[in-house]
């Protein structure tokens, strides 16, 4: 089959949810991947913030290929070699406190999982999120995004849930009561066009909740796991969150997702579950994820990288540009138009971006990404935005 006939395959069988690229991709190594024409390109979204290991990295490679013939499948209710060694790794890094996990196969079941248990430690019912805040797709999750347009076409949404402007503490302040549950923000906004949460509204927001006996939980699926130049977010705020949730780039690609908590969270037998969550195929490859992380210092390099790419960005004038905003890998280029165009003409140049609202350019390339190859993006960008 050509290229046509993958893409009217997918038109004509899938759901048309997504504003498609044109182009069909099969193939990735690196920070680079390959079209049905053999075409390469730079991908600065690795699946949004997937591939931060780089695609197809050999030693994941062998880790996936080595278990997929030992064993793929085994359920919840008997114990399993990589399931305990991946729960031991997540805890050795995890934020101070978090000292159990619960293991699924998404971020959106991550953050249900995480609004569950809060209802549940807390005997509580209500939760406060952030404007521009993203969360998923499933109804507890969506209930917790912002974004109307996600939410009020699937109303009634599960109750409760409020939505603050981010570091406003007034604002928080004002909306956290004796029925708040818990709290749920992400440090640098994702989706929602890459805003950092202030250092004082994070401090003011975990001492709030410790205030009013609300749970804080900190939606880690898109900065964790090195993105932001530290293994999680939490560690630029010395935070400690009461919940992490985590997901995307855990296992390279292979489903996963997990909700870290500490000991004020207990949920008894039975209460929640999943059938695939913590299999041994996703926890294997998680496992070897993880220590391309450390062994390659993944965090050092985001942040290394992010730096290099801010201060080459910013040897030309770049009069379309209204402001950056960074923190390691993890990267917003403010436009003053839409953003659109510009995702298209550097798709054409061989570059893979992403947008982040209808005015920001979101870059996310995998961790591993060359110097070189950040000088082309850099050379399309100057070009592109001047
Ligand atoms: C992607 C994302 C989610 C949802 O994860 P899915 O795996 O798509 O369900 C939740 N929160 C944040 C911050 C995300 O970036």
């Amino acid at each position: 089959m050509n290229a046509d006939q993958y893409k009217d395959l997918e038109n004509q069988y899938g759901l048309n949810l997504y504003a498609k690229r044109d182009a069909v991709i099969v193939r990735g190594e690196g920070a680079t991947v390959f079209d049905t024409e053999g075409r390469a390109y730079i991908d600065c979204a690795a699946g949004i913030s997937v591939a931060n290991a780089g695609h197809c990295h050999p030693d994941i490679v062998a880790a996936m290929q080595q278990q997929a013939a030992q064993l793929t499948v085994v359920a919840n209710t008997l114990y399993n070699d990589r399931r305990a060694e991946l729960l031991q790794r997540l805890i050795e890094t995890a934020p101070t406190g978090l000292n159990r996990a619960y293991l699924c196969n998404s971020g959106s079941e991550a953050i249900e999982a995480a609004l569950k248990f809060a209802r549940l430690a807390t005997g509580r019912t209500d939760f406060v999120t952030a404007m521009r805040g993203f969360h998923g797709r499933t109804m507890g999750a969506v209930s917790a995004t912002f974004t109307k347009k996600y939410r009020d076409p699937f109303a009634p949404l599960i109750p409760g849930f409020s939505y603050v402007p981010l570091n406003k503490i007034e604002k928080l302040d004002a909306a956290i009561t004796e029925n708040t549950a818990a709290v749920l923000l992400e440090l640098v906004q994702g989706e929602g066009g890459v805003n950092i949460a202030d250092a004082q509204y994070i401090a003011a927001a975990r001492q709030l909740c410790n205030d009013r006996g609300a749970l804080l939980i900190i939606d880690e699926i898109q900065t964790g796991l090195c993105r932001t130049g530290k293994f999680f977010a939490c560690e630029h705020y010395d935070l400690q969150p009461d919940m992490v949730t985590v997901a995307k780039a855990l296992a390279s690609g292979i489903p996963i997702g997990a909700t870290l908590l500490n000991d004020k969270i207990n949920v008894d037998p039975g209460l929640h579950g999943t059938t695939f969550g913590g299999n041994p195929m996703a926890c294997a490859a998680a496992i070897a994820t993880l220590d391309v992380m450390k062994n390659e210092d993944l965090a050092a390099k985001a942040h290394g990288t992010g730096e290099y790419f801010e201060q080459r960005l910013a040897e030309k004038p770049l009069a379309q540009v209204r402001e950056l905003r960074r923190r390691g890998l993890m990267i917003g280029i403010e436009l003053k138009s839409k953003v659109q165009p510009i995702l298209e003409q550097l798709m054409a140049r061989g570059v893979i971006a992403l947008p982040a609202g209808a005015t920001v350019l979101r870059l996310l390339p995998p961790l591993i990404i060359e110097r070189d190859q950040i000088d082309t993006v850099i050379n399309h960008l100057h070009e592109l935005l001047a």
